[in-house]
């Protein structure tokens, strides 16, 4: 076998002591070297793994097993790889004297964790950086202890901070379970979704129901798209998609992880919504959805002779865009009308705009003026209070969290520093999620009275409402009560409105 070869076969050597580790962390090795060996291009051949042995002693039968093995080339194998350099060995005069042996037959040893490979020079060096730069040590053990959430993520269990909204934690079993009241509210926020009603109508029907978010507040738009996105919904445990904090410590909470760095287990956690419903909810997009023969003026659209005019929809001329217009029936089976074909959205802008002149009226804008200070008011007061107890919840978290990064310093103890980590990513967790809430409650918050420019701003609003396909639903519904006609002429469009 030439040497190439040989470097792209390893042996896996695992160890785990008792007083240190948990019985998961062979898997977890296993699974990082794994993960690694497909990465770099190296195939596992062969695998040792020592159970609750200290890495002090060299008296460990599958290490020597290996070594052995090794020697006596009973396995061609250019690599020796270990999840981290301290299982292969604990002190450096044992690393030395190993490294040597398998130096002696051209094997190398990588680390699956650490940057450095069988480079002792620059192995010395990082661990010198390593022990100075205290920060870069806290990573570390953050690196550790998200591994340790990955490999709870595995077994379906439930990794910390607040569950989404549907579900409980089960305190002895630590996976989610259903919360029937809140999983109503997930099933009827998603089945209005599917429909075709808009974030706003669907965040009122929640808020008129008596709803509440998991911080046991009104919805807003945030709290729907989270929930929207979240595929537990179907039943698949999701863990690990939110990207980590850039080195300068800021938080992108969109940023979401490479995909295949996000573990998927179906049936990981109680199914809330349909597979179709689900799907359905998070492939609506414009048009693509709507369904077939189904338009803001269907029906209303009248030809000068009388007949409901008829949609025709057909590919453009550049093939990417689909034409479509109202047609009168007897124009195009008898000929006995020669009234002209309308296209469908120049028509439906025109009718919408006319809408819209119909209500914004000086009379309905002075009555809104008048009643919008009182209505204001209330909700104002209220809303500056809860953003004042949310922003002193992240003071005080922020501060318990700089009392830990202290104790992290002073610690000794793997598993304190463990335990304080563990604290240091809830708090930092909570900590966004309460910042997202400040924003949201910011946004909300209602502004001084409008002027009328801001009004007619509104009338805007209503016409790209009106407008947006997604809402086609509720504003057919809308128009249809407030239309009773529109009539195409020759030289010209009559709308018959209700109002
Ligand atoms: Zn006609």
């Amino acid at each position: 076998m030439n040497i190439c070869d040989k470097f792209s076969r390893a042996a896996l050597y695992m160890r785990f002591s008792t007083e240190l580790q948990t019985e998961n962390s062979i898997d977890t090795q296993r699974r990082c070297c794994v993960e690694y060996a497909k990465r770099e291009g190296i195939e596992i051949v062969c695998e040792y793994a020592d159970r609750a042995i200290s890495g002090k002693t060299d008296k460990r039968p599958e290490f020597q097993r290996m070594v052995d093995d090794i020697i006596n080339r009973r396995i061609d194998v250019g690599i020796v790889l270990v999840y981290k350099l301290d299982r292969f060995a604990r002190n450096e005069k044992l690393h030395h004297r190993y490294e040597e042996v398998l130096q002696k037959h051209n094997v190398l040893l990588f680390s699956a964790t650490e940057p450095v490979n069988s480079d002792k020079f620059g192995q010395r060096i990082t661990k010198a950086v390593m022990a100075v730069m205290n920060e870069e040590e806290v990573r570390k053990i953050s690196e550790n202890v998200s591994r340790g959430k990955k490999e709870t993520a595995y077994k379906g269990l439930w990794c910390g901070g607040t569950p989404p909204l549907g579900y409980d934690v089960d305190e002895k079993t630590h996976t989610l379970v259903l919360n029937t009241t809140e999983a109503k509210a997930v099933k009827l926020a998603f089945e209005l979704r599917a429909s075709g009603f808009s974030y706003s109508y669907i965040i009122g029907e929640l808020n008129k129901a008596g709803y509440k978010t998991k911080l046991g507040n009104r919805f807003g738009k945030n709290s729907l798209t989270d929930i929207f996105r979240n595929i537990k919904y179907k039943g698949i445990y999701e863990y690990n998609r939110a990207a980590s904090k850039s080195p300068n410590g800021t938080f992108n909470r969109h940023a979401s992880k490479d995909e295949s760095e996000i573990i998927k287990i179906p049936g990981g956690c109680p199914r809330i919504v349909s597979d179709e419903v689900w799907d359905k909810v998070n492939g609506l997009t414009g048009s693509a959805n709507r369904p077939k023969g189904d338009y803001l003026l269907s029906g209303l659209v009248k030809c000068k002779c009388g007949a409901t005019m008829q949609v025709n929809r057909r590919k453009n001329r550049d093939r990417n865009r689909i034409y479509s217009s109202f047609f009168c029936p007897e124009h195009k089976s008898t000929g006995n009308c020669d009234g002209k074909e309308i296209n469908m959205d120049t028509l439906t802008d025109f009718v919408v705009y006319q809408l819209a002149e119909k209500i914004f009226t000086p009379a309905i804008i002075d009555s809104f003026k008048t009643a919008f200070p009182a209505l204001n008011k209330e909700r104002l007061t209220q809303a500056k209070r809860k953003v004042k107890v949310l922003e002193r919840k992240i003071s005080t978290n922020d501060t318990t969290v700089e009392k830990y990064m202290k104790a992290i310093e002073n610690s000794t103890s793997e598993n304190s520093m463990q335990l304080f980590v563990n604290k240091i990513n809830w708090l930092t967790e909570e900590n966004e999620r309460l910042n997202r809430e400040i924003t949201e409650k910011k946004a909300a918050l209602p502004a001084d009275p409008p002027s009328t420019d801001e009004i007619m701003a509104l009338k805007q609003d209503f016409i790209t409402f009106m407008l947006d396909e997604n809402n086609l639903p509720i504003c057919k519904k809308c128009l249809q009560s407030l239309i009773e006609g529109i009539f195409i002429y020759d030289d010209e469009i009559k709308i018959v409105f209700n109002i």
